[in-house]
C-alpha cells in the first residue's frame, strides 16, 4: 500500500512465544486464546492466507486488521478488510493498522504487525520502496494475487 509507513514486525516476538511453547514454558491454553470477537473478526473481515497455523498445523491462518485513530472515531477499534483500508488510507490523513493473525481451529492468535496510513504518507515518499519492503519476501506473492482480484 502506497501509504504504509512506521511500519513495526513483530515476527520476533513470535517466534520467541513459540519457543516458550515448544520448551514447555507456556501452555497451548496460553497462546490459544482468541476472544469470540477476534473470532468473529476473522470471519467476515479476515484475510485468509496459505500459511499454516504453527500450532495445530491443520488450519490456515487468517489475517485480521483492526483500525485505530481519531479520526476514525466511532469506527476505531473496528476490523476492516483488505480492501477497504487503501479507500480509508485516501480519504483520511492518518491512522493506525494493527495485523492479527488468528487460526480458527485452534485459537492462535498473536499479533503480527502494525503501520501507519493515510494521506499524510503521500508526501516525500513517491518511489515506492518502502512498500516492497513492508510487504516482505513471505507476503508477496499474496499481495500480488490480491491486487489482480
Ligand atoms: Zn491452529
Amino acid at each position: 500500500m502506497r501509504t504504509q509507513r512506521q511500519v513495526v514486525d513483530y515476527s520476533l516476538q513470535k517466534r520467541a512465544v513459540l519457543r516458550e511453547l515448544l520448551a514447555g514454558r507456556v501452555g497451548t491454553y496460553d497462546v490459544c486464546d482468541a476472544s469470540p470477537y477476534l473470532k468473529n473478526a476473522a470471519r467476515f473481515h479476515g484475510e485468509p492466507t496459505d500459511r499454516r497455523c504453527p500450532i495445530c498445523r491443520s488450519e490456515n491462518l487468517t489475517l485480521v486488521h483492526y483500525i485505530y485513530g481519531d479520526e476514525l472515531k466511532q469506527s476505531a477499534g473496528q476490523a476492516r478488510t483488505l480492501t477497504e483500508l487503501p479507500v480509508l488510507a485516501m480519504t483520511l490523513r492518518e491512522f493506525q493498522v494493527f495485523v492479527v493473525e488468528v487460526c480458527l481451529g485452534c485459537d492462535w492468535n498473536h499479533l503480527v504487525e502494525q503501520y501507519l496510513l493515510g494521506r499524510d504518507g503521500l508526501t516525500g515518499d513517491s518511489d515506492g520502496t518502502s512498500e516492497r519492503d513492508a510487504a516482505g519476501a513471505e507476503g508477496t506473492g499474496r499481495r500480488r494475487r490480491e491486487a489482480q482480484r
